[in-house]
């Protein structure tokens, strides 16, 4: 079984109630099934025999997960119940057992991976579906391309494999990733600027475990304005940064972070620490689709956690979460918004 290279995570975490603060469905729902410790000690069942992917209420609580990867970042010993938790999904499908809206999820998903670009040369924008659909994201990557002089084609189509990948379809995600990648090669594509910090990770970390080979170098949108050298004509003032769930606990990428010293902000701390996500279950990609409800008590979640949630600006590294923090009221702009908001 996947699980199987999970096995410190399981014997460990059945254990440990140590990062259950950081799980951010268990914070909203209040229920135990949904800490690192009952998931890992459900999964310990499922090998010893107590346990079943014919419990609906146990496949549930696996797709409920935010899949944040904060317990990881955060446990002492880096146990990886996130990839625990991904491992079991693909052993859920494995076993013919996902559920039906999961299944029919994944089914569209797959249907979506075709691509097209549009103009010429070497560097490229992959204009991915979630942001596609913000006007206020779009219009703000082509001013930012717009004042660094340069003009990339721009790469728009489905999905790259990583939606499949988090709902475990994994050959599908593969088969996804290989498309995508040979696209890539064929379009001429060198350097491929990505905004959605999820597309970023699929590029980066799986296709490698694939062993997909991409033909270009891989930048997200941060590390391509810090390198493009703008010129920022004024400071965004105080902003609450929040840590994007891909690109800090996946990734460990430093670039936003870079992004909001090298424009001057004035950031301050939001909530109550800078451990958990306050990104509405970014990490689980589609738990906006799956679950609704759950992302709406999320936000709230977040919303109450606020200074002033009427008036202060949270940077976030995602169109989802911004969508996600929007609907509860809050004023939540992407870090390249913010850099553009400054030219
Ligand atoms: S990830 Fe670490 S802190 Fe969290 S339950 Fe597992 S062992 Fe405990």
């Amino acid at each position: 079984m996947n699980i199987d290279a999970y096995n410190e995570s399981i014997l460990n975490c059945r254990f440990c109630f140590m990062c259950r603060h950081l799980s951010a469905i268990g914070n909203v729902r209040h229920t135990e099934a949904d800490t690192p410790r009952v998931r890992a000690a459900m999964l310990y069942g499922l090998r010893t025999g107590t346990n079943s992917f014919d419990d609906s209420d146990f496949v549930d609580a696996l797709y409920r997960q935010d899949l944040s990867a904060c317990c990881v970042r955060h446990c002492v010993n880096h146990f990886d119940e996130n990839g625990l938790a991904l491992a079991a999904r693909a052993d859920v499908v494995e076993a013919g057992k996902a559920p039906e809206a999961v299944a029919a999820l994944a089914k569209q998903l797959a249907a979506t991976s075709s691509w097209k670009a549009e103009g010429k040369g070497g560097l490229a924008w992959f204009l991915d579906a979630t942001t596609a659909s913000d006007k206020a994201a779009v219009a703000t990557a082509k001013k930012l391309f717009a004042a660094a002089k340069v003009a990339p084609k721009v790469v728009t189509g489905g999905c790259i494999g990583k939606a499949l990948k988090v709902l475990g379809f994994l050959p599908e995600a593969k088969t996804a990733a290989e498309k995508f990648a040979a696209f890539l090669k064929e379009a001429g594509v060198k350097t491929l600027v990505v905004s959605n910090p999820a597309a970023y990770d699929a590029l980066v970390r799986d296709y490698a475990d694939f062993g997909v080979k991409l033909p270009c170098k891989v930048l997200h949108v941060t590390q391509w304005i810090l390198g493009a050298k703008l010129k920022f004509a004024k400071k965004p003032g105080a902003v609450y940064p929040i840590a994007d769930d891909f690109l800090r606990n996946y990734d460990n990428l430093d670039a936003p972070e870079k992004l909001l010293k090298a424009l001057g902000a004035e950031c301050r701390p939001f909530g109550t620490n800078d451990e958990e996500s306050y990104n509405c279950g970014e990490g689980a990609v589609v738990l906006d689709r799956l679950h609704p409800e759950l992302v709406g008590d999320l936000a709230r979640y977040v919303a109450a956690r606020a200074d002033d949630p009427k008036k202060d600006t949270l940077a976030v590294g995602s169109v989802y979460a911004k969508r996600a923090l929007a609907k509860a009221g809050l004023k939540a702009v992407t870090f390249e918004e913010l850099a553009a908001s400054c030219l």
